[in-house]
């Protein structure tokens, strides 16, 4: 269901995004409550985004993806975070992994590597956060170094997004401390769970639930230097960051379907439920609400689209990502709390799905670079663009 018209998807897009909606309706609707409120990994599922494909969206046709556009994949992220958001971080998350692998891999690497993530037979994520850094990436402290052949990695990763059930990350190190520039001194591997390479703990959340978040320890883990991505050393930052482009439009993508559920669950409660001896609805601070809910779903939504586009034109597209997250995050908070205080003490409740998008939509605002980082990200761009 939408607010507003939306623009038409090429016909075999079309046809993915009617068949997810199918699933949605059928496999995942009817679950969604108790598999989040029992902070359940939906194993099922799963195994039907693998029959759908997800796992390949972006992932190049070639090595046995979908090859679809930022413009479609961003369809299909707010289409399913509408129903729930914590089904689009199992496969973007590992989409991200596998951009990375895309963009900066060897031919070997991409070979290896990107048939395997399609199918979803190997899936994972990104490592990069650490308990002592997550904005200053170069702060990282997790080492790895040369031995042999190969090298040998020891620190801690914390937050990792299917840090649990994923088997493969993309791994941010350090290979030179010293470097200076810091970047300079920083690598990625492709890291494949083995001896060394364990969970300590999966991190308690406040939503986001259903899909595993946890800290990796990395000890004295040995990895061939066949796994260092792209053949090289010193360009660890440039895979981290060339991820992130499509990741924040991902995270719109997802503020946006949340800012819609939390819109069109209250445009239906508003009709039904009467006070006064009328459905809410007529009343006018109650339009005000979802006069300004729509508006802002809107306006997200025409960011998140013009960013996608940007990004299948091969533009450098941080600005337009960087406004697309912020904003269409913020409205999914915002539409949230307004759902919240439309649906009265049911928006409070748990048999409403309303305080599960109030629990989950701040997290749009972390992630992928936090909403103040994106402020300062379009500035810089801003004054890049129009020197004076
Ligand atoms: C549920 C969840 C899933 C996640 N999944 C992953 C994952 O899969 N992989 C991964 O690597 N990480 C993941 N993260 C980590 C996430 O990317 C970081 O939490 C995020 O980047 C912010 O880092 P931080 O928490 O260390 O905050 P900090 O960097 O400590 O920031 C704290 C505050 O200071 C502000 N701040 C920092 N620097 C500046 C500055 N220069 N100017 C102005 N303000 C500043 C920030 O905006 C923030 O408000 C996840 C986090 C969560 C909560």
């Amino acid at each position: 269901m939408s607010a507003a018209p939306r623009e038409t998807l090429p016909e075999e897009d079309q046809m993915i995004l009617d068949a997810i909606n199918k699933w949605l309706d059928r496999d995942v609707r009817p679950h969604v409550l108790r598999l989040d409120h029992a902070d359940e990994y939906p194993e099922d599922m799963v195994e039907q985004m693998k029959e759908l494909g997800l796992f390949g969206a972006t992932i190049p046709v070639e090595y046995g993806g979908l090859g679809l556009s930022a413009t479609t994949y961003a369809r299909i992220v707010e289409t399913i975070s509408a129903v729930w958001m914590s089904l689009s971080g199992i496969f973007n998350s590992h989409l991200i992994m596998a951009a990375c692998v895309a963009r900066q891999g060897t031919e070997a690497q991409k070979a290896f590597y990107l048939p395997q993530f399609a199918t979803g037979e190997l899936r994972g994520g990104l490592a990069l956060t650490e308990p002592d850094a997550g904005t200053d990436l170069q702060a990282i402290r997790t080492r790895a170094v040369k031995d042999g052949n190969g090298y040998v990695i020891n620190g801690t990763k914390t937050w990792i997004s299917n840090g649990i059930h994923g088997q493969c990350f993309a791994l941010l190190v350090k290979t030179d401390p010293e470097a200076q520039p810091r970047h300079k001194g920083m690598s990625m591997f492709i890291a494949r769970k083995d001896e060394g390479f364990r969970v300590s703990k999966k991190m308690e959340k406040l939503g986001y639930k259903g899909i595993d978040s946890a800290e990796l320890i990395f000890e004295d883990y040995k990895i061939s230097a066949d796994d260092l991505l792209g053949g090289e050393e010193g360009r660890g930052m440039q895979a981290a960051l060339g991820g992130l482009e499509l990741g924040r439009i991902n995270i719109a993508a997802r503020g946006c379907g949340l800012a819609s559920a939390a819109l069109m669950d209250s445009v239906k409660y508003a009709q039904v439920r009467k006070t006064f001896g009328k459905p809410i609805a007529e009343h006018q601070a109650i339009q005000l609400k979802l006069g300004e809910m729509a508006t802002r779903l809107q306006a997200a939504r025409l960011l998140t689209y013009d960013a996608a586009r940007a990004y299948d034109s091969g533009q450098r597209c941080d600005m337009e990502a960087g406004m697309a997250k912020y904003f269409a995050s913020e409205a999914a908070v915002e539409n949230s709390l307004e759902a919240m205080r439309i649906h009265g003490g049911y928006g409070y409740s748990k048999e409403y799905h309303i305080e599960r998008y109030y629990r989950d939509a701040p997290l749009m605002c972390i992630g992928e670079g936090t909403n103040e980082i994106q402020r300062m990200i379009i500035a810089k761009q801003l004054i890049e663009r129009n020197p004076a």
